[in-house]
């Protein structure tokens, strides 16, 4: 198999670092080897990323030749969605039909940034006596981008096209469990014109990070993973006094009240949960359900959970594919045994599958757990995998303390028919996110980030963009 090369200073390099497997979690085959970086190669990137800063190819365009470019990423990115689609399938298990959507996306957010690009204004407050005030935005500099396995076409969209949008160069070092996507990236970036060294992508793991994180020449991290490792980068970061951005993990509360529309609850706590294998930050994995209408509710789940159909990803029938790797499988399984010690009873779901096609691939059903309580280790540490359980409440008081006790503060969804409590409720909850009678709906034009330890700072809408810019004040005497 031959080595398959990333990105610097728009040439394909294999790295200095050990290659490794990009494997189909669907069946267990060997995708691509994959060449991986090693701190010199970090070293060249961030000096090509330098240098791309004080390019006048790339820092003197204007916002609206800034915007073309990002138009004409989004434009290649529609142009060859199917092959990126299959392309993610077969890296990280999510069905044909998720992943059609999450391309669509990644297009989506370049052609939203180049319109904020091109309408964003600096500020001129009143003036003091002769002396003018004047607030402009200016580049960060050079970005570290460092992303999860989940959804890598879309994430690594909505950090490229800010990055690019607000005028800086970026690093991306994507997960070394999904690599191949972002080498997709770079090779548009490379299509659509853009000057060396404003995109770079570096593959690798862990090691690949550190280095990035650490590296002087890197101004700003821009980071989505998990909670354990943004904590890791917050440290080093802070101690180089470097800004980061963190989008981490959650734990979040999906409720259901009494006067809820039933169907639609049990619709939307199920596709909450286990759509994707629940490998979603914004995932309901703790589903709060009045105890007065437990019963009912719990037997719509089981249903829901039962049906929901478990296959090969390129398949139009199938609700979800395999977890994203075995090892991710594995964990997921233990966890429902750490649940099972703790004492809960096992609904539906609770093993992986044993026979035929399903057997040689990272699947594994959803799940459903009962008789917890929310301090049990499975309600408090994010499981990331089709693992739903259902805590009663009694009462709204009850509720806001249990859903807030958690570290977490990233999401959570309300059902009910009363507006005045959802406005309440949607207000007490500590989290970036609040659905009402939904879930997970998304908006590129909303920000999206966590309150507590689900992340720092916030992505998407105008401030998605700014907040890869650096406010600089000039005052102007006019004496
Ligand atoms: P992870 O934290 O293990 O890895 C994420 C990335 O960080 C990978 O590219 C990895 O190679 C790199 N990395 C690992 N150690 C590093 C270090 N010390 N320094 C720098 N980089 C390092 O996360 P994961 O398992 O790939 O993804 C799952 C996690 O991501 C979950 O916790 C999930 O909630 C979170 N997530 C959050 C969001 C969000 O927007 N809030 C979205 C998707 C996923």
């Amino acid at each position: 198999m031959d080595v398959q090369p990333f990105l610097i200073d728009n040439t394909w390099v294999t790295g200095g670092g050990e290659p490794f497997v990009s494997s189909n979690p669907a069946d267990g085959s060997e995708l691509a080897m994959v060449g991986s970086a090693d701190a010199a190669d970090v070293d060249a990137a961030v000096g090509a990323a330098k240098r791309a800063l004080e390019n006048p190819a790339w820092r003197d365009l204007k916002p609206h030749e800034r915007a073309r470019l990002l138009h004409r990423i989004g434009e290649l990115l529609d142009a060859d969605s199917e092959n990126l689609a299959r392309l993610q399938m077969r890296d990280n298990g999510k069905t044909l039909r998720e992943c059609r959507v999450l391309v669509a996306e990644a297009a989506a957010s370049f052609r939203y940034f180049a319109a904020v690009c091109e309408t964003f204004e600096g500020e001129l407050p009143p003036p003091r006596g002769d002396n003018w005030p004047v607030t402009v935005y200016e580049p960060v500099g050079v970005v570290g981008a460092i992303t999860p396995w989940n959804s890598p076409v879309t994430l690594e969209a909505q950090k490229l096209a800010p990055v690019l949008a607000a005028g800086n160069s970026i690093i991306l070092k994507p997960s070394e469990v999904t690599p191949l996507i972002a080498l997709e990236h770079a090779r548009i970036a490379l299509e659509a014109g853009l000057p060396p060294g404003v995109v770079n992508v570096v593959s690798g793991g862990g090691d690949v990070g550190r280095a990035l994180v650490g590296h002087p020449g890197v101004d700003m991290i821009s980071f989505t993973g998990g909670t354990k490792t943004g904590s890791a980068i917050a440290e080093e970061a802070g101690r180089l006094l470097k800004p980061v951005m963190l989008e981490l993990g959650g734990k979040s509360p999906n409720i259901v009240f009494a006067d809820a529309d039933m169907a639609k609850a049990v619709k939307g706590a199920g596709n909450g949960i286990f759509s994707g294998g629940g490998q979603s930050c914004i995932a309901g994995s703790r589903i709060f359900v009045d105890e007065t209408i437990m019963d009912e509710f719990v037997e719509g789940l089981r249903a829901f959970a039962q049906n929901y159909r478990i296959g090969p990803p390129e398949d139009e029938g199938t609700d979800t594919g395999p977890l994203a790797s075995f090892a991710h499988r594995d964990r997921v399984e233990e966890f429902v045994e750490i649940g099972r010690g703790e004492g809960a009873k096992v609904l539906t779901g609770g093993a992986r599958p044993a026979d035929g096609v399903l057997a040689k691939g990272a699947y594994y059903p959803a799940t459903i757990l009962t008789g917890l309580d929310n301090s049990a280790r499975i309600c408090q540490e994010e499981i990331f995998g089709p693992v739903a359980v259902i805590l009663p409440f009694k009462g709204e008081d009850d509720l806001i303390e249990q859903a807030n006790d958690t570290v977490y503060g990233l999401a959570a969804g309300v059902w009910t028919s009363d507006y005045r409590r959802a406005w309440r409720v949607a207000r007490a909850i500590r989290a970036g996110t609040i659905w009402i009678n939904t879930y997970k709906q998304s908006a590129i034009t909303s920000p999206f980030g966590g309150f507590k330890q689900s992340g720092l700072g916030r992505e998407k809408g105008l401030q998605g963009m700014r907040a890869y810019m650096e406010p600089k004040a000039i005052y102007w005497s006019m004496d």
